[in-house]
């Protein structure tokens, strides 16, 4: 009796063990359809024990066998194992995401053959006789196939005609066998790389060649340059050497950032074939690419987060470009993070990892510091652009109109009346709502926690989201006395609304995820602020990244005061990234640009390392700042969140789960929580969190593993989840 275990793709921290009938030949790695309740399911083997916990008679056997082979490289296989266990994921979970839907789906993982239709032997015969056939559409289809066999999936001639010659014995379908070319075969004796595109490297650029070359195998670099430092130009001359060694390469991007200029230039550089995995892909098309990497006949893949899992015949090089960015996050399911896989993965491989960013993130600075990565740095500018002019608008002597100084709209008449474009940025990541005074600037906060209370305005209360204190809305500043107290933070629509009755001459496009929901949407007003149409655009994060508007002069950030007293604490450093990446956007052609903050908080130091000594010296000091407060990466994270219909189920659940950890009473492990989720109500369900920091991540990840171990009665009555690592609190 032969054993099989199955992983499937059910969020249960476990396998399920079937009977092998005698006829397969199972290996680790392949799928199978099993039974599963009166389902049928997909599963994945991951072991062939010897024998099962549970007695052979109670064990159904093996629907059927759906690959020979594994389908996970070996790498991949451990990566996928690895990354489960970190991200305390079920392992079916992480197997199932890493394939193509129609894989998951239990579609064949072997190309389709290729059928040809050509005519008989007694087709040609037909065709030679001149034997006249009274059917004219069938003669002609005849004749057709005759001068030149055709590929089924090509050909237009109507199926009944088809079936026609066939029943008559005219014509067969003949499988081609797959010619899987592999990608050098193809290339052949062309050259690899246009060279007439290609630049001569700038003396920093040649030099970061050299740190790149340094090591042989793997490698971890940051390659740190501001926008038009060059970093793509040090992308392509590094595929370019790649490539020359016969080995295939992985470019991940930001899903913002999969534009058409992006894959324009690889594939101006190259005459190698070079897929792309982008969103409006059907699930046909991905697998197709997923295929064409792992039997070679790709050199280049270019995708978003979960193209890491695409296969290989020989990976040599992946490069993550924005590392910074948080797509690269997965949000649901298997939380996994790209960018940390992909470093996990080179080292695997033994190939180098190249990350670049004009803002990188401080969990990649510190890696630095640490030794982990090596830093290349691009300081100057390889195009020709402008400096912008800044300003910091300090709002607490301002008249202020739905958010809107008088400073900032002067600002923006003067610069809409000389023809140019406005972008308004808001920053709406992670954001919570703070009462302030407006004459001198003072917070309210809680006095246990010194955190500012958040400001609930359907319970018309304020409420520490650190100790769950809460208390009434003070009428007065408790610094100077004043009555006028605001909160910080107002939405894309206010605002629009706001500029549609201050410049009624002009028009206005805002881009945000309500405004962009539809497809195609995006696209219709991306071309409204090219050719002109808009003048002033209202923005969030979605806007920064990627394009290109050589009209835009003025770019204004205008609430930079939720991101300073954020519940979040990577909002400064969003809000840092955010800046230098509009501050871009900002007169790129010949015309000046300038780009402004509004805030009560000038003297902000954060602000005023970002202001005065760039994006460098800001991150230096935010890092010291979360090393004194023991904040990530000095310290490691994860957020188990629950949902309900019931308020108190969500809460109970997450109780249950604090005082599990509670009583195990680990050393250096913080326990945060349970409160109310920022959004703590969203489509009738209450949301509540529960945050977990530890000094190491390895005395996390025993924490969690032990979790795994019991079972939980309050926990198991609502939706739940657990993200380690999280990227937003
Ligand atoms: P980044 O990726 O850092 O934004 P790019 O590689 O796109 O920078 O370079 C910015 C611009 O400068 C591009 O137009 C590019 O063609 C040009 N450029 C890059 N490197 C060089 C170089 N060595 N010599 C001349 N122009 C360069
Ligand atoms: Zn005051
Ligand atoms: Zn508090």
């Amino acid at each position: 009796m032969r054993f099989v275990r199955v992983a499937l793709a059910v969020p249960l921290m476990r396998f399920f063990d079937y009977l092998m009938p005698a006829e397969m030949n199972l290996q680790v790695g392949c799928r199978v359809l099993v039974p599963f309740g009166s389902q049928k399911r997909v599963g994945i083997v991951v072991a062939l024990p010897n024998e099962s916990e549970l007695p052979a008679a109670q064990l159904k056997q093996v629907i059927a066998q759906l690959d020979n082979k594994s389908l996970f490289s070996e790498t991949l296989w451990k990566l996928l194992q690895w990354s489960a266990s970190y991200y305390q994921s079920p392992l079916g979970e992480a197997l199932f995401q890493a394939l193509p839907v129609k894989l998951r789906q239990g579609e064949s993982a072997v190309e389709k053959a290729k059928i040809l239709l050509k005519p008989t032997a007694l087709g040609e015969q037909a065709l030679n006789d001149g034997h006249l056939m009274r059917a004219k559409k069938q003669l002609e289809a005849l004749q057709e196939l005759g001068a030149a066999p055709q590929l089924k999936a090509d050909c237009v001639i109507p199926s009944h005609i088809l079936s026609a010659l066939k029943n008559k014995g005219l014509i067969e379908e003949i499988a081609q066998p797959t010619e899987a070319k592999t990608w050098l075969q193809q290339v052949g004796t062309q050259a690899l790389v246009n060279t007439d595109n290609r630049l001569t490297l700038n003396k920093q650029q040649a030099l970061a060649m050299t740190q790149l070359h340094f090591h042989q195998g793997f490698g971890a670099f940051l390659l740190e340059g501001v926008t038009g430092s060059g970093k793509t130009e040090i992308y392509l001359q590094l595929i370019e050497e790649t490539l020359k060694k016969g080995r295939q390469v992985l470019v991940l991007v930001p899903e913002i950032g999969l534009t058409p200029q992006t894959v324009q230039r690889f594939k101006a550089r190259f005459n190698v074939p070079i897929d792309v995995l982008h969103s409006n892909l059907n699930d046909t098309q991905r697998l197709s690419v997923w295929l064409r990497a792992k039997s070679a006949q790709s050199a280049i893949v270019i995708g978003t987060r979960s193209a890491l899992f695409t296969q290989f015949v020989d990976l040599g090089l992946i490069i993550l470009d924005e590392e910074h960015d948080a797509s690269f996050k997965q949000q649901e399911g298997w939380r996994y993070h790209a960018r940390d896989l992909a470093v996990v993965y080179a080292k695997m491989l033994g190939i180098p990892v190249v990350m670049g960013s004009a803002t990188p993130s401080l969990e990649s600075l510190n890696n630095v510091q640490n030794g982990k990565y090596q830093h290349i740095q691009l300081t100057q500018r390889a195009g020709l652009a402008n400096a912008v002019r800044q300003q910091v608008i300090d709002l607490k002597k301002q008249r202020v109109h739905n958010g809107l100084s008088d400073g900032l709209l002067t600002k923006m008449a003067h610069h809409l009346q000389q023809g140019n474009q406005v972008l308004l940025f808001l920053n709406r990541r992670g954001f919570a709502p703070v009462l302030l005074c407006h004459e001198c600037g003072w917070i309210c906060e809680c006095r246990h926690c010194e955190k500012p209370y958040t400001y609930h305005q359907q319970q018309q209360i304020l409420r520490c989201h650190h100790c769950h204190g809460q208390r009434t809305i003070p009428q007065q500043c408790e610094a100077c006395g004043s009555t006028h107290l605001m909160t910080t933070g107002l939405g894309t629509e206010q605002l629009e609304e706001t500029l549609r009755e201050r410049f009624p001459q002009y028009h206005i496009t805002r881009i945000d995820r309500d405004s962009t929901a539809r497809k195609g949407k995006l696209e219709a007003h991306l071309q409204d602020i090219q050719c002109g149409k808009s003048q002033i655009l209202i923005g969030t994060q979605m806007l920064a990244k990627g394009h290109h508007f050589p009209n835009v002069t003025l770019v204004a950030l205008v609430n930079v005061d939720s991101a300073l007293f954020s519940l979040d604490f990577r909002a400064e450093e969003r809000l840092a990234q955010l800046y230098v990446q509009v501050a871009g956007r900002a007169g790129r052609a010949e015309k000046q640009g300038e780009v402004l903050l509004q805030t009560h908080y000038p003297e902000h130091p954060l602000l005023q390392s970002l202001l005065s000594g760039g994006y460098g010296e800001f991150a230096k000091q935010a890092l010291l700042l979360r090393q004194n407060m023991g904040l990530p990466p000095f310290s490691a994270q994860a957020l188990f969140k629950a949902q309900s219909r019931h308020n108190v189920e969500a809460e109970q659940a997450l109780q249950e789960v604090a005082e599990y950890f509670y009583q195990q009473q680990i050393a250096g492990l913080q326990i945060l929580g349970p409160m109310p989720a920022p959004h703590s109500k969203k489509a009738g369900q209450f949301r509540w969190q529960l945050l977990l920091q530890h000094s190491s991540r390895q005395g996390l990840q025993q924490a969690l593993t032990a979790f795994h171990h019991q079972q939980f009665n309050a926990l198991n009555k609502v939706r739940w989840s657990l993200d380690v690592d999280p990227l937003e609190l």
